[in-house]
């Protein structure tokens, strides 16, 4: 049985009684005890939250850059430490050509200076003087 369904049986012998002093009593205690269901939810709630995080915690493996993967995770994912550390928040960054970046934050970074270098000698110059022109 509820506590809710408890309190309304409780309610129908009260009042076959017909006490008002009992009955008043009756209901002040079911609104402490409604309260402290109430309460009992929200910090069960609360402490699911929190293992969690705990458990999201443990897995974290930070590294010399700013970024972060978690133990066991196949596709070694970079998640932004920057979102961990300020919103609690795993966000994954896209990354690309050795670089790294936060979809949310932007914070960004080198994370495979090797493959970086590659692409930075392969493309071509960001500005590349005019040809000669044919007047
Ligand atoms: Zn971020």
């Amino acid at each position: 049985m509820g506590l809710y369904e408890g309190i309304k049986d409780v309610a129908k012998i009260v009042q076959k009684a017909d006490n008002v002093e009992l009955y008043r009593q009756l209901i002040d205690l079911s609104a402490q005890a409604l309260d402290m269901q109430a309460t009992i939810n929200k910090l069960t709630e609360e402490n699911a939250e929190l293992k969690k995080r705990q458990d999201l915690e443990e897995r974290i493996e930070r590294h010399q850059e700013l970024y972060l993967t978690l133990k066991g995770d196949e596709n070694n994912i970079f998640y932004c430490s920057h979102c961990w550390d300020s919103d609690g928040k795993l966000i994954q960054m896209s990354t690309k050509n050795g670089l790294y970046q936060c979809p949310h934050c932007q914070q960004k970074g080198i994370h495979d200076k090797d493959a970086y270098n590659e692409k930075m000698n392969k493309s071509k110059p960001f500005y590349a003087p005019p040809k000669s022109r044919k007047w």
